[in-house]
């Protein structure tokens, strides 16, 4: 890189050839998983599943980080380290395998690897859609690098409010961050496209994952996409929390999500007039849906 790092608003201004900043990431970008992936929205992983590549480390600190294991460790003994030749590689080998798209996983560090590596992808035959899968926790700048080389992004919104996203995710300014970040993201990519067979193409979903006890938090979220956003917007809400990692400490969030909180987080959506509202199964609020990292 050789410039000081301000990817995120965490802001570190580090030289990442000499210095990791928070998210732990230094000068080389591991990848923890590169295989199908059958748990994405149906759009995204379709039949054969998406091709997913899981980045270690992570800018933010969810107490219930159901990646942990990666999140919090930049170069665990199960990942490779991965420049853009390795990274094309493998993008190409997912494609190889069915992948209906190449999809970045916690890729918020590893932009400019990320913006290099499709730019040679492209160039070696890459023709699947590109996913952008992202806590949303970045600057628009750093979005804009990704300009014409990123199809889709599957965006988190997690917080409306500064105190709860400070509490639970280290990150007080979250809210107004990821709000301009989705809007960078809706500018490049606009609303959800699907082709005859159903997959996405191109477009933003704004995914949001609902928290025991913290309902009246989703509505405030939904209100807000709602204030962005025409009334198709493809939103995501997510019922697949379960404790983990710091959650067992911190009730209400040492339980698991209850089917009435997900009614009523799903109804409020509807309510408002969201006519593209992607709902989950309650089954999926288990370990067993993690992946298993060292796939390569
Ligand atoms: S990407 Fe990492 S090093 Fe760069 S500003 Fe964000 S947390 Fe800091």
């Amino acid at each position: 890189m050789g410039e000081v790092c301000r990817i995120c608003p965490k802001n570190c201004a580090v030289d990442r050839e000499k210095h990791a900043g928070f998210c732990g990431v230094g000068s080389t970008s591991y990848v923890a998983r590169c295989a199908l992936h059958m748990w994405e929205e149906p759009f995204i992983s379709g039949k054969n599943g998406s091709g997913t590549i899981f980045f270690c480390g992570c800018n933010l600190r969810c107490i219930f980080c159901q990646n942990h294991e990666i999140s919090t460790c930049s170069a665990p003994d199960f990942a490779v380290p991965a420049d853009a030749h390795r990274l094309c590689e493998m993008m190409l080998k997912l494609q190889g395998l069915g992948a209906h798209n190449i999809n970045f996983v916690s890729p918020t560090p590893h932009v400019h690897l990320i913006a290099d590596a499709v730019v040679l992808a492209r160039k070696s035959g890459l023709f699947i859609p590109t996913v952008f899968n992202t806590n949303s926790y970045i600057e628009t700048e750093s979005l804009k690098r990704l300009d014409g080389l990123i199809d889709i992004y599957l965006a988190d919104m997690k917080y409306s409010t500064g105190a709860l996203a400070k509490m639970l995710s280290g990150a007080e300014d979250y809210p107004q961050k990821a709000r301009a970040a989705i809007k960078e993201m809706y500018a490049q990519c606009g609303n959800m496209q699907l082709d005859a067979d159903g997959m996405a193409v191109r477009g933003l979903v704004i995914r949001h994952l609902v928290l025991p006890g913290n309902v009246g938090e989703t509505a405030k979220v939904l209100d807000i996409i709602a204030e962005d956003y025409p009334k198709d917007m493809y939103i995501s809400l997510m019922s697949q929390y379960f404790p983990t990692h710091k959650a067992n400490t911190l009730p209400p969030l040492d339980r698991p999500l209850l089917g009435r909180e997900y009614a009523r987080a799903t109804n409020y959506a509807l309510a408002i007039g969201f006519s593209n509202v992607l709902v989950q199964k309650m089954q999926s609020a288990t370990p067993e849906y993690v992946p298993k990292w060292g796939v390569l």
